[in-house]
């Protein structure tokens, strides 16, 4: 990450990535969840905005905050009803990047996701740090042996290893491909994001050829438009067979609606946050990943006046 914006004051950052994150509460998240599909045709995926665990009452707290999201993606009707997206780190204090063992996070998972199963919730495990890729895949291959099957993956392109992992997944699983957003030593991935991108179209066709339904998360408009136009055709799949994601805030009004209007599912991702503090490094991620926010943030508050 740019030391800078490491040294950033969180009320600053707060500020600054405010339009990222849905709310403080479950219930405010949902609302939003309700209003993309009703407004705008969206599906969501709703997640809570929390790492960097300090203590064990934290990680119970995020366990039994997914618990109440099942609940509360389970209480709106199945056509619009959102996924979850988890973070293997959300339930452990012994992170894996620090040398930890990543206790208590696998158990807190399976938690979620068998209550999810009856409650027909889908759920996706983002892919964190180069250090929880074994970890996290290991865990989806346990969850799908145990017919956990509405569990999906994330593969980033940027990591030299998907290629086989890609060959790895359980059959038929859901997955969303991304180009990454942790920054991963040259050692291990491309530090180049248009081979990425790359990336991901070859990716995408070798997923759906081999039966994965893809969920091309990008905001990078003519990717999105090849993989639709190109990519999908070659692979001769039917809509009901991929998805395309962005996240909550970055502002793709138009060319959503447009996709919607082709008759292609797009599902935004929701942050939402139960204490600011947890939510920091979400946005501290986000500022290093797209600096100019700092510019479009102050300009829509000018303009607001
Ligand atoms: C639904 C979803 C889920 C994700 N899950 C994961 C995950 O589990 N693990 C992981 O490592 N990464 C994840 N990511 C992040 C992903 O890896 C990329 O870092 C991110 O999507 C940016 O890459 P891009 O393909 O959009 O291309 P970019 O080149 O970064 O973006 C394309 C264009 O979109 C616009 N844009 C991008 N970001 C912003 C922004 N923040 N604000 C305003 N405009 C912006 C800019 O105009 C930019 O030029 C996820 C992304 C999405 C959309």
């Amino acid at each position: 990450m740019n030391p800078l914006i490491r040294v950033i004051p969180a009320f600053l950052v707060r500020f600054f990535a405010s339009p990222y994150v849905a709310g403080d509460s479950l219930g405010k998240a949902i609302e939003v969840v309700q209003k993309l599909q009703r407004e705008r045709g969206l599906l969501a995926t709703l997640d809570l905005l929390a790492e960097d665990i300090r203590t064990d009452e934290q990680a119970r707290q995020n366990l039994d905050a997914y618990l109440q999201m099942v609940d509360a993606a389970a209480a709106i009707p199945a056509a619009a009803r959102p996924t979850l997206s988890l973070k293997p780190s959300s339930y452990t204090t012994k992170p894996l990047q620090h040398g930890g063992d990543a206790a208590g996070s696998r158990e807190a998972m399976f938690a979620i996701a068998r209550k999810a199963k009856q409650h027909g919730v889908a759920v996706s495990i983002d892919m964190e740090s180069r250090h929880w890729t074994d970890f996290t895949l290991e865990t989806l291959r346990q969850m799908h042996a145990e017919g956990l099957t509405h569990v999906g993956a994330v593969l980033q392109t940027r990591m030299n290893r998907t290629e086989r992992d890609l060959e790895s997944l359980p059959k038929g699983c859901r997955v969303r491909l991304v180009i990454g957003i942790y920054r991963e030593p040259a050692e291990v991935a491309l530090t180049d994001k248009p081979a990425m991108k790359e990336r991901m179209l070859v990716y995408a066709e070798r997923l759906l050829q081999r039966g994965h339904y893809v969920e091309f998360a990008s905001h990078d408009d003519s990717y999105v438009r090849r993989f639709v136009e190109q990519v999908v055709p070659k692979t001769g799949v039917g809509r009901d067979r991929f998805e395309v994601q962005m996240l909550y805030g970055v502002p793709r009004e138009r060319f959503l609606a447009d996709l919607r209007r082709q008759g292609i599912v797009a599902r935004l991702y929701v942050p939402f946050a139960l204490g600011w503090d947890m939510a920091i490094q979400y946005l501290r991620r986000r500022l290093d990943e797209y600096p100019a926010m700092v510019w479009l943030v102050t300009k829509n508050m000018f303009l607001r006046r």
